[in-house]
């Protein structure tokens, strides 16, 4: 299937690691040009450094998008070294922990660094995008839908980008801009590695939120999320918005008493 992503833009946020390093990585596998905002800078110039080598442009640059002047440089930025914006991802997000326990200047800082800096990349690209009839997607969670306990900050920010979704796919279709979702549950990155690590037996660990993964059984990939992210973006998918894709396996909405581990019940018998 030819993506027609060939020349095309994308402009990733948190596209140096985990799931946004893989989608980075698939935007340029099908030809395309990539802007990465990160604050950290390693990984950003490595990957600039190893795609430039090959002649192809994996523009880095270095923002914190919990600054709103770092969100409008990231885009100007990006249209300086381009000229254009087909895609944008809204990648870049962290489980934060902020809980009911934490207040509320907490709670706020929370929105800031996972859901306000999804408003403003969309707000200052705009223009770009409308004169590309370009495409958004974002990321969200599966938190969102399910909650995950001591978490108050960022279940809301993800139940807020689902929101904002539906509502701009509603603003933008007189524009032909398409806004898409994309949700992980259990999507295995460095990341979540380190995390499975702290725990006494990692092995254990994996095998038992595993086993509450229907498909498969095992982890989502980094790249089966970004495949999808870069198929909702393409000309192939054009008659597909405002909609929120599950990427994870069945796990959020899969009954469990039909296929997790001990409690599993077997219709066979
Ligand atoms: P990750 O490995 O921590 O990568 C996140 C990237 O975003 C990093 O490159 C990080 O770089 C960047 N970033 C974070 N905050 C930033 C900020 N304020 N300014 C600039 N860059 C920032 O995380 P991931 O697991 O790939 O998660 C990616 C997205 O998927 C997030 O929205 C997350 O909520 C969602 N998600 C992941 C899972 C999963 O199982 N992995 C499940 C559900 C949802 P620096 O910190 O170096 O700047």
């Amino acid at each position: 299937m030819d993506l027609g992503l060939d020349g095309k833009v994308a402009l990733i946020t948190g596209g140096s690691k985990g799931i946004g390093e893989a989608i980075t990585r698939t935007f340029l596998a099908e030809g395309a040009h990539v802007a990465n905002v990160n604050r950290s800078t390693t990984e950003g110039e490595a990957l600039a450094a190893e795609y430039a080598a090959k002649g192809q442009r994996c523009k880095f640059i270095q923002g914190d998008l919990t600054r709103m002047e770092d969100c409008q440089r990231a885009v100007q930025t990006t249209l300086d070294e381009f000229g254009q914006i087909d895609t944008l991802v809204n990648n870049a997000g962290v489980n934060d922990g902020v809980s009911l326990t934490d207040g509320p200047q907490a709670f706020l800082e929370s929105l800031q660094r996972n859901l306000v800096h999804y408003y403003a990349m969309v707000h200052y690209a705009l223009d770009a995008l409308k004169s590309s009839s370009g495409a958004i997607i974002n990321i969200s969670s599966k938190v969102a839908a399910t909650g995950q306990g001591g978490t108050s900050g960022y279940a809301a920010s993800k139940g807020g980008i689902n929101g904002m979704t539906r509502e701009w796919a509603l603003d933008l279709a007189a524009d032909n801009i398409r806004v898409n979702t994309v949700v992980p549950a259990e999507t295995w990155t460095p990341l979540y590695a380190a995390l499975i690590d702290q725990s006494s037996d990692p092995t254990a660990a994996r095998r038992q939120i595993e086993d509450l993964i229907p498909l498969g059984k095992r982890f989502t990939t980094a790249q089966e999320i970004a495949d999808m992210v870069v198929f909702l973006s393409s000309q192939r998918s054009l008659h597909t918005t405002g909609q929120i894709h599950y990427v994870d396996g069945g796990y959020t909405h899969l009954d469990r008493k039909y296929t997790s581990g001990s409690n599993r019940i077997d219709l066979s018998k």
